[in-house]
């Protein structure tokens, strides 16, 4: 066998030079690139990863691709196994960095920062529910709840709004916090970065403002879009970043869009934001609003007066984002116990008529449409990827149009279990075989772009709600 002659390294490089091929750029650098071969046991190439969760994490999506380039790569199969790489804990770019914490020059405080804003109690690990959309962000977050400052820094989350990055990122806070209570917590919106800047300027206090900023353990902004275009409040939070980072403390940020589309932010701003774990949160699939819908009842004690069909009502009508489920929750209970009715599915769609007005506007697939069909499926996707129906059936092979037409028979596979034909003829008369190879196609996607695992994952929600 020709990898009898490999090392280890050498084996896993062609491996990489493969991954590096297929796979997005931001998740091989993420997760591949500070890996490392470490043996060949048996049949089994053993990589080791820089901490636990990157090895779990490269285990779950990675090993079985990267294990499917061995035959070509090297001409025979092997198993590829992740595990952490004891000698080397920290990621190769900290290395330089990470500074011993001083022991005590800190006074032990027993809450936040006077300045700080408080955490928001119901923003922990506990109330938050996990699913597909948020799998990655909640992951890491974790991981860094267990070892601040060390494995992801800076740890940014990007998404829409009400879906829950500020939670996620209040409940790091808390974690630490509850482990080691004399840990300094500053949380602060963007804004208010830019507002505490402007009055030290003019009250000449920059002095204070900075030791306030700088003088802490974790660092949590909220909203960092709102960078964009202010100068001056860059320039100080660049150096902010800068003194936190070389300590070795952990700085969470979030954003409604990731660090490249940060438009009006510094370059050095950017690429430092891209230094440590970039994570996305999505909107949540069907099952995961059932979820979230029923750990609000119990989080309330309301679990005796919601009954299931009508969190299922609720889950397949309000599909906006998190707080909107929320919000729904609420105020069908308010308008049930005013009026002194129970909570059934009528009540709620009576409550909630401005809602289930404002998602149908917001429309994912037409009205009146009954039920689940193909037709549904190509405009749900169509509209999401901002083509038309007819391009999805046209014959056309840009790859504008046959990303997006490959999902849609992937879905109508997926939700209708249509036989070969009858999709490929669905999609402008195509045949079986190009049918199976895009079917090929997404289930890789789904392997190994979490980005876009998760939009398709919320499109299957979606339309998986409209079977009758
Ligand atoms: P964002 O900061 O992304 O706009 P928030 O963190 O403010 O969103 O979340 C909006 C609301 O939804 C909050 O009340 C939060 O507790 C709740 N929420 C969001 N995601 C989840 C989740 N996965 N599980 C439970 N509650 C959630
Ligand atoms: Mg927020």
């Amino acid at each position: 066998m020709e990898s009898l002659d490999l090392s280890p390294a050498d084996v896993w490089s062609r491996l990489l030079e493969r991954a590096r091929l297929e796979l997005p750029d931001q998740t091989f650098r993420t997760w591949l690139e500070p890996t490392e071969a470490l043996e060949i046991a048996g049949d089994t190439l053993v990589v080791g990863a820089p901490d636990r969760f990157a090895a779990e994490w490269n285990e779950a999506k990675h090993a079985t691709l990267l294990a499917g380039f061995a035959p070509v790569a090297l001409g025979h199969p092997i198993k590829v196994a992740f595990r952490v790489n004891a000698e080397r804990q920290t990621r190769p770019q900290m290395d330089f960095f990470v500074a011993a914490k001083p022991e005590d020059s800190a006074p032990v405080k027993a809450q936040q920062r006077a300045r700080s804003a408080p955490l928001n109690e119901r923003y922990t690990f506990r109330n938050f529910v996990v699913g597909k959309s948020n799998e990655l962000a909640a992951a890491a977050a974790n991981a860094i709840a267990e070892a601040p400052g060390k494995i992801y820094n800076p740890f940014f989350i990007y998404g829409d709004t009400g879906l829950g990055k500020t939670h996620l990122m209040q409940a790091v806070g808390h974690a630490i916090f509850q482990r080691d209570p004399s840990t300094r917590i500053t949380l602060v919106g963007t804004e208010q970065f830019t507002n505490d800047l402007i009055t030290s300027i003019q009250r000449r206090t920059t002095v204070d403002f900075r030791r306030q900023y700088r003088e802490t353990d974790l660092l949590l902004v909220d909203d960092i879009q709102f960078l964009k275009g202010k100068e001056t409040t860059q320039e100080e939070f660049f150096h902010t970043f800068n003194t936190l980072y070389e300590a070795g403390r952990q700085i969470i940020l979030t954003s409604d869009r990731p660090p490249s589309e940060l438009t009006g932010v510094e370059a050095r701003l950017v690429s430092r934001f891209q230094w440590g774990m970039v994570a996305d949160i999505g909107h949540p699939d069907f099952e995961h609003r059932i979820a979230i819908l029923q750990q609000k009842a119990e989080q309330d004690d309301l679990e005796s007066t919601i009954p299931d069909d009508v969190i299922r009502f609720v889950a397949e009508h309000v599909r906006s984002n998190v707080r909107e489920l929320e919000g729904s929750i609420i105020k069908l209970l308010a308008y049930a116990s005013l009026r002194h009715k129970p909570v059934t599915v009528d009540v709620a769609r009576e409550a909630l008529r401005d809602k289930l007005r404002a998602s149908e506007a917001a429309g994912v697939v037409e009205e009146q449409q009954a039920g689940l069909t193909v037709n549904a499926i190509q405009q749900a996707v169509a509209r999401e990827w901002g083509i038309t129906v007819d391009g999805l059936r046209s014959k056309t092979r840009t790859k504008t149009l046959t990303v997006p037409r490959q999902i849609a028979m992937y879905l109508t596979r997926d939700l209708m279990g249509l036989q070969l034909v009858e999709i490929g003829s669905a999609f402008g008369g195509r045949d079986h075989s190009t049918v199976i190879h895009s079917l090929e196609k997404v289930n890789e996607m789904l392997e190994r772009d979490p980005t876009a695992a998760n939009r398709i994952g919320r499109l299957r929600g979606m339309l998986a709600s409209l079977r009758i």
